[in-house]
């Protein structure tokens, strides 16, 4: 059976821009965002050996320090060609000072020593994990992915991470060269394009009333 969330829920994340994101989409549902930075709770250690697994740790953490339900996504790169990496290590692969240049770079050199220079050797997807936690233990989880191709150099300078690397199939154009609405609009506005904005839409489906 699956649990819908009503009233306020706890945001596992320290990022602003994903308490923005997520307040945005929550609204609409009746749902309070408040978040894990605003109630000054610690991060727990990613320990996972999957998106699944880690989104499970942080929203379980969460919901167990505050007494409410609580949401949170885990999300990253997988390179085909690269066995899957980097994988759950996406952020890490930037390093300390965030640089994602240096990250897709790093992907480039590898897919280069692979010989992978065609369009079909160089299939990635982005993937995202959701989970909401509740203080009993229930869960609910989804996952939804964008299947696409690596190009290099990158182009665009829109969105963040390895977007500007990421041409999504069937679009002649990176992420890094989208518009927001377009990379991640729910419909109406947008076509629910991205990893986040398909597991969203997931997620709504089975965890919120209906608009
Ligand atoms: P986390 O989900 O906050 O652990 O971070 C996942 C990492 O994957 C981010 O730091 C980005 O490097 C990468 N990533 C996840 N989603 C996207 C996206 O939509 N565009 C570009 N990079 C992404």
């Amino acid at each position: 059976m699956h649990r819908r969330i009503t009233g306020k829920l706890v945001i596992a994340t320290h990022n602003p821009g994903k308490l923005a994101e997520m307040r945005e989409l929550l609204a609409p549902h009746g749902v309070e965002a408040v978040s894990a930075g605003e109630l000054d709770l610690a991060e727990p250690e990613e320990t996972g050996d999957s998106f699944r697994a880690n989104a499970a740790i942080k929203a379980t953490a969460s919901a167990n320090a505050t007494g409410l339900p609580a949401f949170a996504d885990d999300s990253g790169l997988v390179v085909d060609a690269l066995d899957g990496a980097p994988g759950i290590y996406s952020a890490r692969w930037a390093g300390e000072a965030k640089d994602f240049m240096a990250a897709m770079t790093r992907i480039e050199r590898l897919l280069q020593e692979r010989g992978a220079t065609m369009p079909n050797q160089r299939k990635a997807q982005f993937v995202s994990a959701l989970c909401v936690a509740w203080p009993d233990g229930h869960l609910e989880e989804v996952e939804a992915h964008v299947d696409g191709t690596l190009v290099w150099p990158p182009r665009g300078t829109a969105g963040f991470g390895y977007d500007p690397a990421f041409l999504p199939d069937g679009y002649a154009r990176t992420f890094g060269e989208m518009t927001s609405v377009e990379k991640h609009g729910l419909p109406p506005l947008g076509l629910g394009l991205s990893h986040r904005a398909r597991a969203f839409v997931k997620l709504a489906e089975i965890c919120l009333e209906p608009r």
